[in-house]
């Protein structure tokens, strides 16, 4: 009889780091139905009703334990949302060290997996005897940043954002210093300093995976392969993403669907943020008068205001805010745009919107689930990253990979309606846009080539299992 292969996961603070671990999990034991798999959740506060639903798709070989919550209120106030999420899985270390050492003893675990928002993980695994794995949801070219981060900080002296040229490092796209991860923008920030040495442990890893592909990636993938650099082996094992939204079932967001139903095809732009991502009540505004004003179909996923780009809610469970209160109401947008457009405000089901054959763009905020969602499902951008590596992920988009439009904010931070008028009718109509959309066709036709029996990344996936199996 064939023996389980145990491995245990950590995904980092949040639903946007739950859910790649999950999916990489997936796939894995659809694979490889040898395969059993642990997830230990670290949680700030109770977890989000988007957290516990996709618990829910979990099929039997992965079960999951929440580790013990932390409570926001025994946080420093006033922190940054990666700082938080920093915090909130140092507080959960040492749980998390002895539950994966009593499992350890109950069924012997061969790896350990951990989200690279976790790498301090890295450490109790190594303790542990353990293999031990990063699985890194982003960009291979984040990646590949991420690992050249301490490097570049002994080389340089100001701040990145103030180096005149476009930085170069193998094989990626040059990026501009205010482009680099947000993390990154203040070299004398609490954040910087929480990061930067955990951007030196993933050099400790026995290996990365990374939710990338070859044909998507080739520049910074084989860079970080290249014999004799000090790289940790880098698998890369993408697109994994979820096949459906798991709340798809939602009054309004079913709602959206039957309305995209009516529309014709690649005629409307969807519009969203991701989990977290918000907007200031002047941008909602511009945003709000650029699509009326472009005459274009949209469906938009709305959500409060607030003067950081990333909301708190990203972390743990959402609030009830009656988002519509912040459209420009005075001027009737809603009942003047009601043929044109369908505001969400709910979870959008964001899969089955992408799939949907009346969309024609997507208005992203550049997160990476949310990029490989539209690359496997060929929808071209419009680039407008807030925080994270978003602005990495707009640069490689827009200037790499030509899949991508990305506006122009003004000195103010903001992108004006006129500007938003503009690039979507770039996108919307015209040779530009036509160009975009195949390049995005050749992505989409190698996204599921990847991922195929016999693709790139199903194989990766394979010898790894292999390694594990034959460790058993
Ligand atoms: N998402 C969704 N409905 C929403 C907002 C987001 O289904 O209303 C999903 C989206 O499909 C993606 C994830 O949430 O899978 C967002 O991840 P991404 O990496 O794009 O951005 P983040 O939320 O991490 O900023």
């Amino acid at each position: 009889m064939e023996k389980t292969v145990h491995i245990a996961v950590v995904p980092g603070v949040g639903y946007s780091h739950l859910v790649p671990i999950l999916q990489f999990s997936k796939r894995l034991v659809q694979l490889h139905p040898d395969f059993h798999v642990t997830c230990f959740i670290p949680t700030l506060g109770s977890p989000s009703n988007a957290t516990k639903s996709i618990l829910q798709t979990l099929p039997s070989n992965i079960n999951h334990t929440f580790l013990p919550p932390v409570n926001p209120n025994d946080l420093p106030q006033g922190t940054t949302m990666e700082s938080q999420m920093f915090l909130t899985l140092n507080n959960s270390l040492p749980y998390l060290h002895d539950a994966l050492k009593s499992l350890a003893i109950e069924s012997p675990l061969v790896a350990l997996v951990v989200d690279s928002f976790a790498v301090e993980v890295l450490n109790i695994g190594k303790e542990l005897n353990m293999l031990s794995y990063v699985y890194f949801p982003a960009a291979a070219t984040t990646l590949a940043w991420s690992i050249y981060l301490p490097k570049l900080d002994e080389e340089t002296s100001c701040e990145y954002r103030d180096i005149p040229e476009p930085i170069k490092i193998p094989g990626c796209v040059p990026i501009h210093g205010r482009d680099l991860l947000s993390v990154a923008q203040d070299r004398s920030s609490q954040v910087y300093k929480h990061f930067l040495p955990l951007f030196k442990l993933l050099s400790f890893a026995d290996g990365v995976f990374v939710n990338s592909f070859l044909e998507l990636e080739m520049g910074p993938i084989s860079a970080m392969k290249e014999e004799g650099s000090d790289n940790p082996p880098v698998y890369p094992v993408g697109p994994i993403i979820q096949t459906e939204t798991s709340s798809g079932d939602d009054a309004n967001g079913l709602e959206c669907l039957a309305w995209l139903d009516k529309q014709q095809p690649c005629s409307v732009l969807y519009v969203s943020f991701g989990s977290g991502g918000t907007l200031s009540h002047e941008q909602i505004v511009e945003l709000a008068l650029g699509l009326e004003l472009s005459n274009k179909k949209f469906s938009w996923v709305l959500r409060a205001p607030s003067s950081s780009s990333s909301s708190a809610g990203y972390l743990s469970a959402e609030n009830d805010i009656d988002t519509l209160q912040f459209l420009p109401s005075g001027s009737g947008f809603l009942e003047r745009t009601k043929e044109k457009g369908f505001v969400i405000t709910s979870w959008a089901p964001q899969i089955q919107i992408l799939s949907h054959n009346s969309i024609g763009g997507f208005l992203t905020h550049c997160g990476w689930n949310s990029t490989l969602e539209s690359v496997l499902h060929g929808v071209p951008l419009i680039t407008w990253p807030l925080f994270a590596e978003q602005k990495m992920n707009a640069v490689l988009l827009s200037e790499g990979l030509k899949v991508g439009l990305r506006p122009r904010v003004n000195e103010n931070g903001i992108v004006e309606r006129e500007e938003v008028v503009k690039v979507i009718k770039r996108l919307m109509e015209g040779e530009e846009g036509e160009k975009l959309r195949n390049n995005m066709k050749e992505l989409k036709e190698a996204a599921s080539n990847a991922i195929k029996e016999d693709g790139s990344s199903t194989k990766t996936i394979s010898q790894i299992a292999l390694k594990w199996r034959n460790l058993v």
